[in-house]
């Protein structure tokens, strides 16, 4: 019989959409933690901290350390660690900023050389770090990208996403990206299940091409919740499937309780 130990969820459209919680999934979350299913938040979104997120989970009610949020920061700036890295120039937000410092890297500003440059989503983007980051890249810094994401969602539509930003480096040095740390890379993931059994692990998210796609690469099994992005009628044109596809997560674990002690 299936029983899974490790959650690695997914947090906007599954924690919350646009800043708005769902109430559902926090409610099964909380009752999964209670039936001693260890909870891990992984997210593509680099601009926020894993501190910042681990404050942000528990003003909605969910008790979660440091350890148990694996952003695309974290993952792009501990992959350059391995690396041997050292100097980043950042495109992004604080996120990168913090996780770099906490891996050990120094960011350094446009004086520097950097031997790796890092771009994730930043909101205050401009032509002369584009620029710089290009400058870097095409003398031979590794080009290392949170995620690939070409739009963001957020309340009233879509934003451009990394992904977009990531395409004007892409388009101005004629590289494209050495690495990605984000979702659907598996690094990410590795990073969150870490020695657990792949069988006892289950991957929950709201995208087929980011979430369940993951999953599948990794050969996880996957859960589908209707909360977020992805619409049923995508199925059927997809090449990622899921495992088991829920309208929201509460109903799942009332419907499968056997899957989780
Ligand atoms: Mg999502």
């Amino acid at each position: 019989m299936k029983k899974y130990r490790l959650i690695v969820t997914d947090l906007d459209g599954v924690v919350w959409r646009g800043g708005k919680p769902l109430k559902q999934n926090i409610m099964a979350l909380n009752q999964l933690i209670a039936r001693d299913i260890k909870i891990k938040y992984l997210t593509n979104n680099a601009t926020k901290s894993r501190p910042e997120y681990v404050e942000i989970l528990r003003k909605l009610g969910l008790q979660a350390s440091i350890d148990d949020v694996i952003t695309s920061a974290y993952a792009a700036t501990r992959w350059i660690r391995e690396q041997g890295g050292r100097f980043v120039f950042i495109v992004g937000e604080a996120g990168l900023y913090y996780e770099a410092v906490a891996n050990g890297l120094i960011p350094v500003s446009q004086d520097m050389i950097a031997d790796h440059v890092i771009v994730g989503l930043d909101r205050h983007v401009t032509y002369s770090k584009v620029k710089v980051a290009s400058r870097m890249i095409s003398r031979g810094a590794v080009f290392v990208v949170a995620n690939t994401d070409s739009t963001l969602p957020v309340e009233d539509g879509l934003d451009p996403g990394a992904g977009s930003i990531v395409e004007m480096i892409v388009r101005a040095t004629g590289r494209k990206p050495d690495f990605n740390a984000g979702k659907p890379n598996t690094w990410i993931l590795d990073l969150a299940i870490k020695s657990t059994n792949k069988e006892e692990v289950l991957v929950i998210g709201d995208r087929l091409d980011t979430d369940i796609a993951l999953g599948n690469r990794a050969g996880v099994d996957t859960l589908l919740v209707l909360t977020g992005t992805s619409k049923p009628d995508e199925l059927e044109s997809s090449p990622y499937m899921p495992t088991y596809v829920a309208k929201d997560l509460y109903s799942f674990i009332n419907d499968y309780p056997e899957l989780f002690g």
